[in-house]
């Protein structure tokens, strides 16, 4: 069987780490869709073009390849805040759709994370979650791990940033961050990383066992 399992979620409601840990248990693969966005902004921006150019975002998105998905210099904020310009584009979300398909694809399945799996991307997975967790719980993580590194910025700051960039992925107009209309919910305010795998898996085993 081809398992496909899709999480959506909003920024660091926990989603990524839940994907990777599921992937693990199935042995299967997993894809974070955010970073495909966030080479997409790199690689503008490196050209020297524009983010909301949408002729650039186009060509970046149509030649992005796996091994560029590596870039540690993905993962910080402000290629979250450039990922968000870039991913309004109708053009830069179509050029990166066969990328995501096929990897969902792939012999034995795989777990894929980010806004619009379960709405557009694997809108037929076998599992859907949509995972939450309320703003200030996920600017407190952001924080927390922002001050492990030795990073200083403000908890007011990351809280303004989750904020803006929800009303950016939720307001735009093409695959909004939404929940599918089949998808799962788990707020993940109250749990920490392993009460929240226990209650995704907990969600997936009654949804597979009723298939
Ligand atoms: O998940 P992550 O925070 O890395 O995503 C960065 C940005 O990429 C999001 O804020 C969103 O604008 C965009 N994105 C998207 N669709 C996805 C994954 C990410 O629009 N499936």
């Amino acid at each position: 069987m081809t398992l496909i399992i899709a999480i959506d979620g909003p920024a660091a409601s926990g989603k990524g780490t839940l994907a990777r840990r599921i992937a693990e248990h199935f042995g299967i693969a997993w894809l974070d869709t955010g970073l495909l966005y966030r080479a997409v902004a790199r690689d503008v921006l490196a050209n020297g073009g524009d983010l909301e150019d949408v002729c650039a975002g186009e060509a970046a998105a149509r030649a992005v390849v796996a091994q560029s998905l590596t870039d540690p210099a993905l993962r910080g904020p402000r290629a979250g805040d450039a990922a968000s310009i870039v991913a309004k584009i109708p053009q830069v979300r179509a050029a990166l759709l066969d990328y995501q398909r096929t990897f969902a694809g792939q012999e034995g399945g795989a777990v894929l994370d980010g806004r619009d799996i379960g709405t557009v991307v694997c809108p037929s997975a076998h599992v859907k979650i949509f995972v939450t967790a309320s703003d200030e719980a996920r600017a407190r993580r952001r924080y927390l791990e922002h001050q492990a590194r030795g990073e200083g910025v403000t908890y007011d700051d990351l809280l303004a940033d989750i904020r803006r960039r929800d009303a950016r992925d939720s307001g735009r107009a093409a695959a909004p961050m939404l929940a599918a209309r089949d998808a799962l919910h788990l707020d993940t305010t109250e749990l920490d990383p392993d009460q929240a795998f226990d209650a995704a898996m907990q969600l997936i085993e009654t949804k597979l066992g009723g298939i």
